[in-house]
């Protein structure tokens, strides 16, 4: 953690010293309890509210957002503005969509002097996020996710960013580092599962760094990752039906201590058993493996021929 004075250079610009600056830093500890204490406070563990207090892990997550003042930067949970203030100096333009209300007036103060901030109070899973980039966002040169992610939700949320296809450069998030660990897992090891070849269709994940309990207030009682996905132009395999390939992969990882031919059994119905094995095979997938081991490519074949066999049937 770093003094609240500590000079700092801006991409391309001279030092901007903290007496410079409007505005004081809010992520150190004795800021972010002032503030508290200031506005009377009290954190909702339910709403995965742990507030970062580390000038540096700051810096590595909107670094690692690759921004300047001809991005935008979408912020979901704001808090009380810690990250949003360093979004503010770094990219052209930040929404932060924050779902508490007892917060807004509390951004309002402590962003009062970062005007190319506008703070959109709401449920981020309900809301049309398509529209509110277009809103926000019109005129810059793309746009990037950057958020310390409530835990509770990280998966819907950011299965919501990637399935609604939003025009999205980076999503820079920091979130529980088993569930990082598992987004960046490759074919073969206990991590790899269903969440690891979703976010890998879509993204080229990157582990930025480990965060420990200790940089929150108050401290959650997990350790971080900050992790950073890259937004592929196309997604990484041939898939004709989406759905299908998704459900593909639930079903190949429905008990993973089972084979591939015994949960696709599962999947495509008891009484069409005789056909996964030849089905597999001609996908040159050996039915004794697990689905921990299949490659995305190989969901994907394995999809397209469950299509053409017309499995599973229509109920
Ligand atoms: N960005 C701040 C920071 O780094 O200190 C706060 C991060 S805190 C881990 C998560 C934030 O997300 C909280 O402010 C919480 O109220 C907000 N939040 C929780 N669920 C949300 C949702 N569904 N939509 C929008 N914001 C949400």
């Amino acid at each position: 953690m770093n003094d609240e004075r500590t000079p700092r250079r801006q991409s391309g610009g001279r030092p901007v010293l903290a007496e410079d600056r409007a505005v004081q830093d809010i992520a150190t500890p004795r800021r972010t309890r002032d503030l508290i204490a200031k506005h009377g406070f009290t954190f909702k563990k339910s709403l995965g509210q742990n507030f970062l207090v580390d000038q540096n892990i700051l810096r590595k997550i909107v670094a690692a957002a690759e921004l300047d003042q001809t991005k935008g930067a979408l912020e979901i949970g704001p808090g009380i503005g810690a990250l949003t203030q360093q979004l503010a100096l770094a990219a052209g333009k930040v929404a932060a969509v924050e779902i508490d209300d007892r917060l807004i007036p509390i951004l309002r103060d402590t962003l009062a002097d970062t005007p190319n901030v506008s703070i959109e109070h709401g449920d981020v899973l309900k809301l049309d996020l398509g529209a509110l980039i277009a809103r926000e966002f019109g005129g810059l040169q793309g746009v990037s996710v950057v958020a310390n992610l409530p835990y509770y939700v990280t998966t819907p949320i950011l299965m919501k960013l990637l399935e609604e296809k939003l025009p999205l450069e980076h999503i820079v998030v920091m979130i529980q580092k088993e569930v990082a660990e598992r987004m960046a897992a490759k074919p073969g090891g206990k991590e790899y599962g269903s969440l690891s070849v979703a976010v890998q269709y879509y993204c080229v994940p990157e582990l930025v760094c480990i965060v420990p309990h200790t940089v929150f207030i108050p401290q959650p009682n997990v350790d971080s990752a900050v992790i950073k996905l890259t937004l592929r132009d196309k997604p990484a395999a041939d898939v004709t039906d989406e759905e299908h390939f998704f459900r593909t992969v639930q079903a190949c990882f429905a008990q993973r201590r089972k084979t591939i031919a015994n949960n696709l059994t599962a999947f495509v119905g008891k009484d069409r058993r005789g056909l996964v094995a030849p089905l597999l095979e001609g996908c040159g997938i050996e039915p004794s493996r697990r689905g921990e081991t299949l490659t995305l490519h190989e969901f994907a074949a394995l999809s397209r021929a469950l299509i053409e066999a017309g499995l599973p049937p229509k109920p």
